[in-house]
């Protein structure tokens, strides 16, 4: 059973780790986060500020079965966008507060895990602290995540030290009755047996169906208890077994896992966890990730009461550590390429369109304290968005500036806080600002012929781009004959087709107004050398410089990122509410106000969500919850925002060549 534990910060999720790896016979003491001695929260800045920043496998054994208990990485603020992780998990444990209750990152967290079909139990902690309130709790409950939850027991002495859970006892008619009533709406054939039966349903018929459902997410038992003083832990424990689903899959299948953790041994290696989802890797098996990268796995690790021990292969369902893979990235795809009867690796399985992360919609220039950190600090982002999916690295050599995108302004905090306890560093972010991306519009096309119009290459080269369908990502296909490809320089077509598809995708990060493009299709309708002279440089070079003059033809226009938000208010501070979205070019759907509350859901540009999320504590008595999350790109209306380059400017012939040719 992979098992991952959500909450949102300070709900007790790091505690209750502790609760049941103490439970689990793990660790023989529990730590305590209040004086910072818990297994898995050893960072600085976790203890400091509840931040759980790398994750961590610990497993145990309850009632036979493996737990994997993976710690899942990001600040909750932004879990949608590391989504992919989360699917790596076969069930999970929602912690809510009784005292503070559903809270605005439960939410997101609980509509993460719909999204993905995750099993989820709930687990009600705190209830030994002043103010909880296990009835409120569960109306929140019902009405802000999901209404199909079934209580497992009762709390006594709410409230004190003393407080406890209580199971219902098994054949509780009660007990069974309610359960049957829930159940009987989700599923037709319990329906009918429950409708004919009346009676005759038994108290086991009831929880097996409950176990059946549970574990298919359709219902989610809920707990209570407290981490602190440990009531409820037990039943929690046997209600992982009971209701959460182990992990399945074909072990002979094509070989296929996600790595959701990357990280560095002490000798500087980088380590892999994966979870495969379908196959067998073995010791030695090369493997292909991502889009085009490969790398060969030199050792595997497998988790077991606590440490981790050599293996020579990883099964379907399980996890692991694997070494070796360089390149490889958190949130990649790792799959055993085909191999057909001809003994022709395929390497070409398909990647296109797939996005495994939400895009940052946001950027900032950090700046060392110090200017003479700026080496120390590349490297310490380095491998920070190596660990890090929420953390991506971009570099402007011709401004000597460091920018790291971001998916909230949160998150410059954290990085600050990581970057000074961890490396060191002092550093101040400048003032956030969006990133765009281009579309093509149209169609362009450009040529440029060996020893034709000033063409200093010894190559030929003609390209046409299109635009793709929304969200289908990039390509680049080769429409030339073969006798005009420099076969003597490439080992294969492919690697051929590789390497220019590497100088358009790294072309193209750059449109015509600075920004990424996306959504495209390129094609090479021109291609020429001359034997021997022609190198690959050749191609290299010349491709920028036709692709950006085809992509000028094409035309393309320049897109926003929008977030989609919903917004929960009291009632009366609509006009309030609706004055403040309107401001910030949010474009909102009709209110839906029951009562007191109101909610609201639309759109909203990226560039005002931190002003928004400023503004609506103000405007709501503070009683506003705001949930936002990436949700497509929108056509800049009037005047393009241009970002300025930062490579050779392909787009002005003469500058590029100048560039190019100094360095032939
Ligand atoms: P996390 O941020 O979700 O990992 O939460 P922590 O486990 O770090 O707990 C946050 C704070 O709540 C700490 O001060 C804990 O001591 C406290 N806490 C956690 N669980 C309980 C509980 O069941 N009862 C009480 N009274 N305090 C708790």
């Amino acid at each position: 059973l992979n098992l991952g534990i959500l909450a949102h910060v300070d709900a007790g999720k790091t505690s209750l780790t502790e609760r049941l790896l103490f439970g689990a016979g793990v660790i023989d003491e529990i730590g305590s986060v209040d004086d910072g001695s818990t297994q898995t929260d050893s960072l600085a800045l976790e203890r400091q500020r509840g931040i759980t920043i790398k994750s961590a496998v610990v497993s145990f054994v309850i009632n036979d079965v493996t737990v994997n208990l993976i710690d899942t990485p990001g600040h909750p603020d932004f879990i949608a966008e590391v989504e992919r992780v989360l699917s790596v998990l076969d069930g999970a444990v929602l912690v809510i507060s009784a005292v503070e209750g559903v809270q605005a990152q439960t939410r997101v967290l609980m509509r993460t895990l719909q999204r993905l079909n995750i099993p989820t139990l709930i687990f009600v902690n705190k209830i030994d602290r002043g103010g909880a309130d296990d009835e409120r709790t569960l109306l929140a409950i019902r009405e802000k995540l999901t209404p199909v939850i079934i209580p497992m027991g009762s709390t006594r002495e709410l409230g004190s030290k003393r407080a406890d859970f209580v199971p219902y006892p098994a054949g509780d008619p009660a007990f069974t009755a309610s359960v049957a009533e829930v159940l009987a709406d989700h599923d037709e054939a319990f329906l009918a047996a429950y409708v004919e039966g009346e009676a005759g349903l038994s108290y086991d018929d009831v929880r097996g169906e409950l176990a059946r459902q549970g574990r298919r997410a359709r219902v989610h038992p809920v707990y209570f208890g407290s981490a602190i003083v440990g009531s409820g832990v037990k039943a929690l424990i046997s209600g992982l077994t009971e209701f959460l689903p182990t992990s399945q899959g074909d072990v002979n299948g094509s070989a296929s896992g996600t790595v959701f953790k990357v990280e560095r041994d002490p000798a500087g290696e980088k380590i892999a966890y994966v979870r495969m989802f379908s196959g067998t890797i073995r010791a030695r098996d090369r493997l292909r990730f991502g889009q085009e990268r490969d790398g060969k796995v030199t050792a595997i690790r497998v988790f077991a009461d606590g440490t981790a021990v050599q293996r020579r292969s990883l099964q379907a369902g399980h996890i692991g550590r694997v070494s070796g893979l360089s390149d490889v990235q958190i949130g990649d795809t790792i799959a055993l390429p085909r191999e057909p009867s001809d003994g022709q690796v395929d390497w070409d399985s398909e990647t296109r369109g797939e996005r495994f992360f939400a895009p940052p919609t946001l950027e900032s220039v950090v700046v060392p304290a110090n200017p003479a950190d700026k080496g120390a600090l590349h490297l310490a982002l380095t491998q920070l968005a190596e660990q890090d999916p929420l953390i991506n690295l971009r570099q402007d050599d011709i401004r000597q500036e460091l920018f790291v995108s971001l998916y909230g302004e949160v998150q410059k905090e954290v990085i600050q806080a990581t970057l000074a306890n961890d490396f060191g560093l002092a550093v101040t972010f400048r003032e956030t600002s969006m990133i765009c991306v281009e579309r093509p519009i149209g169609t362009g096309a450009a040529v440029e012929l060996l020893g034709k119009d000033a063409n200093p290459f010894l190559a030929t080269v003609g390209l046409r781009i299109e635009p793709a369908p929304i969200n289908t990502g990039t390509e680049f296909r080769l429409d030339v004959k073969h006798e005009s490809i420099p076969l003597y320089r490439y080992k294969a077509i492919e690697e051929f087709r590789k390497s220019l598809e590497a100088t358009v995708k790294e072309t193209l990060h750059q449109g015509v107004h600075g920004w990424e493009v996306i959504d495209y299709v390129v094609t090479l309708t021109h291609s020429g050398y001359m034997s021997p002279e022609t190198t690959s440089g050749d191609f290299r070079k010349l491709a920028p410089l036709v692709l950006m003059s085809a992509l000028k033809e094409a035309g393309t226009i320049v897109c926003e990122p929008m977030h989609e938000f919903a917004l929960e208010f009291p009632a009366d501070t609509l006009p309030a509410v609706l004055a403040v979205l309107a401001r910030l070019r949010a474009q909102p759907q009709t209110p839906d106000v029951r009562g007191r509350v109101g909610t609201l859901e639309g759109e909203i540009p990226a560039s005002q969500v931190y002003a928004l999320q400023q503004q609506v504590p103000g405007v709501t008595r503070g009683e506003g919850v705001l949930e936002t999350t990436f949700h497509r790109y929108q056509p800049v209306r009037g005047e393009f925002p241009t970002r300025p380059r930062t490579d050779l400017n392909p787009l002005n012939r003469k500058e590029y060549l100048r560039h190019v040719l100094r360095g032939v």
